[in-house]
């Protein structure tokens, strides 16, 4: 199959998996633009097909163009320039022929070096740092400064779309910027995998390792997927000893802690465990705020607050989907010239946000909470001292941690200005009270309800 004649052989079975709409939106324009050695790069006609196919689509996609060729091992999207494009009556193209005055080759994927598996789009400058992942920054940053000599391993664990790659990736391209001539390599565990499968295949797995013996610092991502897979593993063990024994910074991630990884050699395990842990959690509210006005300030662009509250309020434990939803209120002002409005956003995004049951925000809990104990809105975001109130107030600030992962300082702050150490307190509190109070509990319950109906 060539090219083009696979890219329609996915086409017709994309049809199939979603609806006309999305269809027509994000794979108009859309085809091959080479296949070679493994990887299709996918030509797109602008940034926001780019980025949709790349988030919403791409397993899809990877999955189809599998099933069609099984030499494809990689896919890429880059944007085609824009006389490769055909000029169609689609929206978003329609809109981007407006955003890309200066038609710019966006080649930014193609921008992965070929040896370190570098991509320069990701650097500690453009990383956000908040509550969440302090910590696993702070560690990567270390390790960047000084290679070997911190933290070894250093293993990162968090959630799909927390920032695990872009910060492996960061200390890559930062170590490089400090010191050009360190041999620096990023591997994904898949294609460590399908290394040492090929090698074993072909009978020079001696070779394949000793590609890796020279390596001043080793990366591989998402660890987890060698679970289970013996003879990998007892592959990485060697070249992982061999490179721990010389000093080599080895950095690996993984959607879990070590010890929930199954199917991992015990040796392996202790080797990790010997080193730094350190986890990404989720972001609460503010940073989700922070995070999109700081991409959106990346792109010059700004939207109404209300907006990115709503943003962040719905989109709770992904920073890719946030992302993807930015980008989809920017698209929409690029066509239409006007900044989205709160009810413009709900709509473009309705799709995105996926459990329209569990979502709610701070107004939501607090009027939920002053109804069921019959108290004004006021009374409870006050500073009274007065007993009745006390406790309510205490609940809404322990719902607004627990629904909606609040920093204990912006709680503080929505009470009355509190102090961060009242916020932990008060949390605290209705949490240990609940765990032996029947009626609080039952109140707990009853009251969460509410707020997801509301
Ligand atoms: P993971 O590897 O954990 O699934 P990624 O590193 O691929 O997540 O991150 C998903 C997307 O979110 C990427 O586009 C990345 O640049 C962005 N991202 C994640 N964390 C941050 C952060 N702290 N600051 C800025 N962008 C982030
Ligand atoms: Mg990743």
């Amino acid at each position: 199959m060539n090219k083009d004649e696979l890219w329609q052989a996915l086409l017709a079975q994309v049809q199939f998996n979603i609806s006309k709409a999305n269809f027509a939106t994000w794979f108009k324009n859309t085809g091959v633009f080479s296949k070679k050695d493994g990887e299709v790069v996918v030509s797109v006609p602008n940034n926001f097909s780019k980025e949709w196919l790349e988030n919403k689509y791409n397993k899809l996609i990877f999955k189809i163009l599998c099933s069609l060729d099984d030499e494809i091992k990689e896919v890429r999207y880059a944007v085609a320039p824009k006389t490769a494009q055909k000029i169609g009556e689609n929206i978003i193209a329609a809109g981007n022929s407006a955003y890309n005055e200066a038609p710019q080759l966006d080649f930014q994927e193609l921008k992965v070096n070929k040896d370190t598996n570098l991509n320069s789009r990701y650097t500690f400058e453009n990383f956000i740092i908040g509550p969440f992942n302090e910590l696993p920054q702070a560690a990567a940053w270390a390790v960047a400064q000084n290679p070997g000599l911190i933290y070894n391993p250093l293993f990162i664990y968090g959630g799909v779309g927390l920032g695990k790659t872009h910060l492996l990736q960061s200390v890559g391209n930062e170590v490089l910027k400090r010191n050009p001539s360190k041999k620096v390599r990023y591997v994904s565990s898949e294609k460590f995998t399908t290394g040492i499968v090929n090698s074993i295949r072909n009978r020079d797995i001696d070779k394949f390792k000793s590609t890796y013996k020279d390596i001043d610092v080793l990366i591989i991502d998402d660890i987890q997927f060698l679970s289970g897979k013996e003879k990998t593993q007892e592959e990485f063990f060697h070249i992982f000893n061999t490179l721990y024994e010389k000093n080599k910074q080895i950095i690996i991630s993984s959607d879990r802690p070590p010890k929930a990884i199954s199917a991992l050699e015990e040796r392996l395990r202790s080797r990790f465990e010997g080193g730094m842990i350190a986890d990404i959690s989720l972001p609460d509210f503010e940073t989700r705020v922070a995070i999109l006005k700081t991409k959106l300030q990346e792109k010059k662009e700004s939207f109404p607050d209300e907006v990115l509250e709503y943003v962040a309020t719905n989109i709770q434990s992904n920073i890719r989907e946030l992302e993807g939803a930015l980008n989809r209120l920017i698209a929409y002002q690029k066509l239409n010239n006007q900044t989205p409005s709160l009810a413009v956003a709900e709509t473009l995004l309705k799709s995105v946000i996926f459990s329209p049951k569990k979502i709610t925000n701070p107004e939501k809990i607090i009027q939920a909470v002053s109804v069921f104990y019959n108290l004004k809105e006021r009374d409870i975001l006050d500073v009274s001292r007065k007993k009745e109130i006390v406790k309510p107030r205490q609940i809404a600030m322990f719902f607004l941690r627990q629904e909606l992962k609040s920093s204990f300082p912006f709680i503080g702050r929505k009470f009355g200005g509190k102090d961060h150490t009242t916020a932990i307190y008060a949390c605290n509190k209705i949490a240990k009270e609940a765990e032996t109070s029947e009626n609080l509990a039952e109140e707990i319950s009853l009251i969460r309800e509410q707020i997801y109906r509301m």
